[in-house]
């Protein structure tokens, strides 16, 4: 008998049906010949969530997650749900998933294929080879941190870092970075903000037990000029959750489109793979998102979550393929496109080269 896995499926609002049930297609098309199955279980979150059961993030999910080997999930959010209170609005269900996943780390490859070194909108030359590995601090920091207030005529919010949280991340990342080139260099504000000296200095700490890896440190403002000036300087950037929110959006445009790059949210339990885009509620219900993303994801979950590589390696063999024979949905049609295909034909090509 195979391996036997349960994945937690989190379709989610806007685009995030379309481009999961892709992602489904192909890991079924690929887990009948290659000796494992998946048994999915379907859970709401977001908007879709709000609908059925007036709440972001029902707690059938959270409980629901947790019985799981790991989750794929689409993306939330939406023009219907933006004027309810903050904490019922569907982006707040899934900072809570989050959290309460305690997925702590967001691993964020940013790749350009060299397919597609046309469609970025810097020259060839100065994408052409890039392989980034963002790994961003998740459930901490400015986004989380106490005390937090909207008042009459002023707001604040807290940027709070402990030891703890900031000893994980960069285990995380020094871990990564030994499989990769070795090289890591630590995002921070650490010229201005107390948070981010602590946040170095630990960084520093940990680094004494990974002396194989070498550690540079660069200012957030400087690492985004960085990115678009000599992205290839990059192999693992670590940094805290603002600053990864930011510099991983920009890192995505270096591959020429939003609908391409993956992402794992991880910690000590079951992870939570997802593309790093949203519901894209402007083409929703068209057919003509980019599953791409969402597939990537199903591979970095078969990697990371279930350790099933040879699995993942024909996913993003497929995938380069594909693009190599110019198959492209609409966001990256311009680039020497052969066909134009729907959201819905490029899961069929992707689930039909890895049936193989
Ligand atoms: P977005 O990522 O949804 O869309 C930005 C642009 O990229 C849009 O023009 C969209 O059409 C395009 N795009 C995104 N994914 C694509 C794909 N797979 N294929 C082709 N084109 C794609 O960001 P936004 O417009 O700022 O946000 C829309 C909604 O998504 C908001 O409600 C936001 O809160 C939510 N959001 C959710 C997540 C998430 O679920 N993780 C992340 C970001 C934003």
């Amino acid at each position: 008998m195979g391996r036997n896995y349960k994945i937690g499926v989190i379709k989610g609002d806007g685009i995030g049906p379309e481009i999961v049930d892709e992602a489904i297609k192909v890991l079924d098309a690929l887990s009948a010949n290659m000796g494992f199955n998946l048994e999915y279980t379907e859970m709401l979150m977001g908007g879709a969530a709000i609908d059925e059961t007036g709440v972001p993030l029902p707690q059938e999910t959270i409980q629901g997650v947790k019985s799981c080997d790991a989750v794929l999930f689409g993306a939330i959010g939406g023009p219907k749900w933006d004027n309810l209170e903050r904490h019922l609005r569907p982006e707040s269900g899934l900072l809570s998933l989050r959290k309460e996943m305690g997925t702590f780390a967001n691993l964020r490859p940013a790749i350009v294929y060299d397919e597609l070194v046309n469609a970025s909108t810097l020259k060839p030359d100065v994408v052409r080879g890039v392989d980034i590995m963002v790994v961003r601090e998740l459930t901490g920091g400015i986004y989380f941190g106490q005390p937090r207030e909207l008042l009459e005529d002023r707001a604040y919010n807290t940027m709070v870092y402990t030891r703890e949280e900031v000893v994980r991340i960069a285990k995380v990342a020094f871990e990564i970075a030994m499989k990769r080139d070795k090289r890591i260099c630590s995002v921070d504000k650490a010229n201005v903000l107390e948070v981010s000296q602590f946040w170095r200095e630990t960084v520093i700490e940990v680094s004494k037990d990974y002396p194989k890896v070498e550690l540079t440190h660069m200012y957030v403002d400087n690492a985004a000029m960085q990115l678009i000036r000599n992205p290839k300087q990059f192999d693992v950037i670590l940094t805290g959750n603002i600053f990864g929110d930011i510099l991983s959006d920009a890192a995505s445009m270096l591959s020429g489109s939003i609908g391409l790059l993956p992402s794992a949210s991880t910690g000590a339990g079951v992870g939570l793979y997802e593309p790093i885009h949203g519901s894209a509620p402007d083409i929703a219900g068209q057919g003509i998102a980019n599953p791409l993303a969402t597939i990537s994801s199903a591979s970095m979950m078969l990697r990371y979550a279930l350790g099933e590589d040879a699995a993942a390696d024909k996913i993003d063999k497929a995938i380069k393929k594909s693009l190599a024979k110019g198959y492209r949905t609409g966001d990256l049609g311009a680039y020497d496109a052969r066909e134009i295909c729907s959201c819905s034909e490029i899961g069929d090509i992707i689930a039909n080269y890895v049936s193989k």
